[in-house]
């Protein structure tokens, strides 16, 4: 009995050696929900709120249980300062921050940020738009929810009135007040319909620099998930500049590295084994005082896989394509995949593959097949 007490710290699920006790759990339940001024008498429906301490947002949100063991209780911790940070500040590589910083600069067209959640595409675009600078462009956004405020920068919270249409604050029609606004980038949080996504495509097609993610696993299969969403292919692909998908992956702990020969060897193709040390050895973490028996450094880095198109690019999509077609087009022009990216990592001793293997598998490209299988085209 009690309440158990669980961190998620850079992903990873850690449980302490202490628990509330069966007593004091209503207490510290009601607590946090009154903090977050939320119903204490509410306990049977899942509710959301939230409050700020130091600097610190806390987001939470409960999940009833029933009668006998109460709510779960989430809470995501968001430092609004910290989280703002400068694309120098995320930890690219050299070369990867270069191709950020020329895609920034480029006067119009979309770049699209993939990836699943929590995976830091917020922390980048918003590092992208400070880049740009507010000082001699005006940045107008359209967020679900405004994530973090970027001094200088418009930004507008979306809000849908399921009960009225004529209340509702959509991305499209953010996107059309906006342009009456006179931007030169503008930050649209998510395309998720097919109005949006043609919004989108308007607003670079008159001259805008148009920052938007999409839910897409990987960077080549959002092209064939735009397409599905309806717009037309070639005004889509002649207003592409680039995309962009990213993982975070935690770094090992630098102080207590292990050699190791990890059971996710077995997964690894022969190309990726003859990377380790005698064909098995990679590196991981075990543990010390110095990262608090986690493992990891403090900060998590990002792997990031950066398609910029060109004029070649643009025909060679102009009719639908398979995915070994569209690797072997890629690769021929110096591609490399997250997973080559992340075998970077585990090479330069900083990832150890359990992590790698958490977040990608070595197919990922053939992952993709199963975005884009059966898709209809239009
Ligand atoms: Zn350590």
């Amino acid at each position: 009995s009690g309440a158990l007490v669980q961190f998620r710290i850079n992903g990873h699920l850690i449980t302490p050696d202490f628990t509330i006790s069966e007593a004091d759990k209503e207490i510290v339940v009601n607590r946090i929900k009154s903090l977050a001024e939320m119903d204490t008498a509410q306990s049977h429906v899942a509710a959301d709120g939230n409050f700020s301490l130091n600097d610190i947002e806390f987001r939470v949100n409960t999940y009833p249980c029933g009668e006998t063991y109460g709510e779960k209780v989430d809470i995501r911790l968001q430092d609004s300062k910290n989280n703002l940070k400068r694309l120098e500040d995320i930890g690219f590589s050299e070369a990867d921050l270069n191709t950020m910083k020329d895609i920034v600069m480029l006067p119009y067209g979309i770049v699209l940020m993939t990836g699943p959640t929590g995976q830091g595409k917020s922390t980048t675009l918003y590092a992208c738009l400070r880049e740009r600078g507010c000082e001699d462009n005006v940045i107008v956004s359209a967020e679900d929810p405004v994530e973090q405020r970027i001094d200088g920068a418009t930004q507008s919270p979306i809000k849908v009135n399921t009960e009225n249409e004529k209340l509702s604050w959509t991305f499209e029609k953010a996107i059309r007040a906006m342009m009456r606004q006179d931007p030169d980038v503008i930050l649209i949080g998510e395309i998720r319909d097919k109005p949006t996504a043609k919004a989108a495509i308007q607003a670079s097609q008159t001259g805008h620099l148009v920052f938007t993610t999409l839910h897409t696993r990987s960077a080549i299969g959002s092209v064939q998930r735009m397409i599905d969403i309806g717009v037309d292919r070639n005004s889509f692909l002649a207003e592409m500049d680039a995309i962009i998908s990213q993982r975070l992956v935690a770094i090992n702990c630098p102080y207590c590295l292990q050699r190791v020969e990890s059971k996710y060897n077995r997964l690894l193709r022969d190309k990726d084994l003859a990377r380790l040390e005698e064909g098995r050895y990679s590196y991981k973490s075990n543990g010390c005082d110095k990262c608090s028996h986690t493992g990891m450094a403090e900060k998590r880095l990002p792997i990031v896989e950066i398609i910029k198109f060109s004029n070649e690019l643009r025909d060679f999509f102009s009719e639908k394509r398979g995915l070994n077609e569209t690797e072997a087009f890629l690769r021929k022009r110096g591609y490399r995949s997250l997973w080559d990216k992340g075998m970077d990592l585990v090479v330069e001793k900083k990832l150890s593959l359990d992590e790698l293997c958490s977040v990608l598998t070595p197919d990922e490209e053939i992952g993709m097949a199963s975005d884009t299988e059966g898709a209809g085209e239009d």
